[in-house]
């Protein structure tokens, strides 16, 4: 099963991502997270197997940010080689030390943490940047100005396509007014920002979808949840990619299956 039929364009940015991601706290950090169960960390042998079977199933789109602990550097070494076969998207703005996130929106900060990025994962330019937002969307957008510096930095070349992971219907409206593409949460359970994707259908913004499974909490007491998620946020034009945590390759291999089922539906 290969999900490279299936790929969608991010805005007119010329980048094509797997309709599923991988998303990479789980490579990168175990602390302050929100999962069900406790986890380890996988060691580079693990995490190359885990890269290459996505990579099989025919995934491009890998999300990470400074904040997932050492998620960036180490697949800057793991993906060493691979260049052209990935999308990577990360983010600026939340850092997490000492077992604390913290915040910085700046341009001095934004201008540091993507040429730190771009070191980190080993690249001339990074694919996709996300301001990782810590719920205070518009004051992100209106006092820092920050999506104003990524699109400065788009047209210097250091990244190919920028937006906004958000939190709130009005952020996730000004983000994709002014950008790329939009990250937001939607799933079974939680479609409250649906007013978001319906913008971005409309005007041609890419949309990544996070915690489909609700950090995992979905599967807990659920027939098929996979499946059920999958098939509801599919539903929506504006999709073009659902970024999935999983160390797990059998989940993984488990989530393309029914990607792929229910983007046949
Ligand atoms: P998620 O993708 O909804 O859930 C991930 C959890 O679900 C993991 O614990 C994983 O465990 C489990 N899982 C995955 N596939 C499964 C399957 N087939 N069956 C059973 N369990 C399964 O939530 P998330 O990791 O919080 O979010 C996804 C990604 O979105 C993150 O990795 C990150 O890249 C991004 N994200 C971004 C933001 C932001 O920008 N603000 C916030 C949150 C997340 P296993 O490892 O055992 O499979």
């Amino acid at each position: 099963m290969s999900l490279k039929d299936y790929q969608r364009n991010i805005a007119d940015t010329g980048i094509y991502v797997s309709p599923i991601g991988l998303g990479t706290v789980k490579l990168g950090r175990d602390q302050g997270v929100n999962y069900p169960a406790s986890f380890v960390i996988p060691d580079d042998k693990t995490a190359l197997e885990l890269l290459a079977a996505a990579k099989d199933c025919g995934i491009n789109l890998i999300d990470t940010a400074p904040a997932y602990g050492i998620s960036e550097q180490r697949l800057g070494k793991l993906l060493q080689g691979q260049r052209d076969d990935w999308v990577v998207c990360s983010k600026v703005g939340e850092e997490f030390s000492d077992g604390q996130s913290h915040f910085d929106f700046t341009p001095e900060h934004t201008h540091t943490s993507i040429l730190r990025s771009i070191s980190r994962l080993n690249v001339d330019a990074i694919d996709m940047v996300l301001v990782h937002s810590d719920g205070n969307d518009e004051h992100i957008i209106n006092h820092h100005g920050t999506l104003e510096v990524l699109r400065d930095l788009k047209q210097k070349g250091l990244i190919r396509a920028f937006g906004m992971s958000t939190k709130t219907i009005a952020g996730g409206l000004l983000a994709a007014e002014k950008s790329d593409c939009v990250m937001v949460t939607h799933n079974i359970d939680y479609r409250d920002e649906v007013a978001v994707l319906d913008y971005c259908a409309a005007n041609n913004k890419g949309v990544l979808i996070k915690k489909a499974l609700g950090s995992g909490h979905a599967c807990l007491n659920n027939t098929d949840p996979v499946q059920a998620n999958l098939d509801f946020i599919y539903q929506h034009p504006a999709v073009s990619s659902v970024i999935i945590g999983t160390i797990n390759p059998r989940h993984l291999i488990e989530n393309v299956h029914k990607a792929a089922a229910a983007l046949n539906n």
